[in-house]
């Protein structure tokens, strides 16, 4: 824990957190030295993470990087973060990430981007780690901690990790409790770890998972030994291999690692099979619908009144005006928009109504590759290596929204996807690629990416 804080303390200038809490670090390394020295270690004791700042923390400051959220301090621990702490873990402090995790370059944060650990080689552009949960991929690609977590609406698990060289799951929808985590789009929301290892992902999912009666969308299943599934067997597993993936102007590092995995897996004994996911093309229009309108929905809440920043106003309206004009950032105000625009009674059926249908075409066509006995899917995790801090999404949002196209359809179907670091392209960055499981089968997908990894 001492080396880390010291290493945190280093690396400010990456600016992966956003807060740093070194004297709780140190009484709940204290606390688990106690445990140690009793022999009631727990299966994380002593192991010290980051925590994205999406998760409510005990007398921690709590912000999702919003202006809006200015000094907020919940009372409560979200569920992932306690069950982190009951089983010995400790906290080094809560990461960066885009404002309410709305982005895929951690630029829209009111702390500022995070610059990626990673260089382009002979060059010193500071990159993206990518987004939302930048700061927890950063953190664990700098040796910053030893894992972290993460929030998963449209790939912001998967995508960061992919940027990073680090290992991140977004498990299926309903198999981690978001109560506590600040909610962005409810339907789509899923947290889940970051660390180096497909192992340390699965030790790390394991602690996080977990029936949970304070969300009504938590399943009450059993919590599988995910590391007994870090090497298993793959022989005989069918992995699709869709063809929609194959986008045109794709770079041809992207077509080569997607080839270089499938070699792995069928060395391996996978049998690979060519599947079609034909509504894939509207996953990405139909995402930037239900998230926006789920999003209006949830950052009603923050009103000037309830939480955070309160802009003095000449009554009470003018008060919710005023905080959250200035609360807001661009980016959230703009989805605020969308999304109210979306859920009004002239516009609900043309595209929210539409998008709902989508995604349930969506869905049923990876149900239908599952029934047919396809196991899991094997998909680049992104459509390029990261980007330079600022290249992107300037004068048209739409260019940063094209980032998640490989993995917004995963959250649409609420099944369960890990990035797995695959190899470096020509510029020594690294690349990444995407397994999709079946619901609630995320072993498969620790068995299959400790081949590719
Ligand atoms: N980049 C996507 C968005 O901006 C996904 C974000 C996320 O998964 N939280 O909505």
């Amino acid at each position: 824990t001492a080396a880390h804080v010291a290493a945190v303390e280093k690396a400010r200038a990456l600016n992966a957190y956003v807060l740093e809490t070194p004297e709780h670090a140190a009484e709940m390394a204290k606390a688990s030295d106690a445990r140690i020295a009793k022999g009631e270690a727990g299966p994380l004791e002593g192991i010290p993470l980051a925590v994205k700042d999406m998760f409510c923390t005990a007398g921690v400051r709590t912000t999702a990087c919003s202006h809006i959220l200015d000094n907020f301090v919940p009372t409560y621990e979200s569920t992932v973060t306690s069950q982190l702490w009951r089983d010995g873990a400790v906290m080094l402090g809560k990461t960066n990430n885009d404002e309410f995790a709305m982005g895929s370059a951690n630029e829209t944060s009111y702390f500022g981007p995070v610059h990626s650990p990673w260089r382009r080689k002979g060059s010193n552009t500071p990159l993206t780690p990518g987004g939302s949960s930048g700061g927890s991929a950063a953190a664990v690609a700098a040796q910053l901690c030893l894992g972290a977590t993460g929030t998963d609406t449209g790939g912001s698990i998967r995508q960061p990790a992919a940027f990073t060289g680090t290992v991140g799951i977004k498990p299926t929808y309903g198999r981690v409790s978001r109560w506590g985590i600040v909610a962005f789009a409810s339907s789509l929301d899923q947290a889940g770890p970051f660390a180096k290892t497909v192992r340390d992902a699965a030790i790390l999912t394991r602690s996080m998972t977990g029936h949970d009666p304070k969300d009504s969308t938590c399943v009450d299943l059993p919590v599988p030994d995910y590391e007994a599934a870090v090497g298993r067997s793959v022989k005989g597993l069918r992995i699709g291999i869709p063809k929609e993936y194959r986008l045109d102007g794709m770079p041809a590092e992207i077509e080569k690692i997607w080839e270089q995995g499938r070699a792995w897996l069928k060395a391996a004994g996978a049998e690979l099979v060519d599947v079609s996911l034909p509504h894939t093309k509207y996953a990405l229009p139909a995402y930037y619908i239900v998230a926006p309108a789920e999003a209006s929905s949830n950052l009603a809440r923050y009103d000037g009144v309830r939480y955070g920043l309160r802009v003095p106003g000449k009554d009470i309206t003018d008060l919710y005006e005023q905080t959250r004009a200035e609360g807001f950032g661009a980016e959230v105000r703009r989805r605020v928009m969308i999304g109210t625009y979306v859920l009004s009674a002239g516009y609900y059926d043309a595209y929210y109504l539409r998008a709902q249908k989508l995604r349930t075409l969506i869905k049923r066509d990876f149900e239908a590759c599952f029934e047919a006995g396809v196991h899991a899917m094997l998909t680049p995790a992104t459509p390029s290596a990261a980007f330079g801090l600022g290249e992107k999404g300037g004068a048209d949002p739409v260019e940063m929204y094209l980032n998640d196209v490989f993995t917004v359809t995963v959250n649409m179907a609420g099944l369960p996807g890990i990035a797995v670091p695959a190899g470096l392209d020509s510029q020594g960055l690294p690349l990444g690629l995407q397994l999709i499981g079946r619901p609630f089968d995320e072993e498969t997908l620790f068995a299959l990416g400790e081949v590719i990894e």
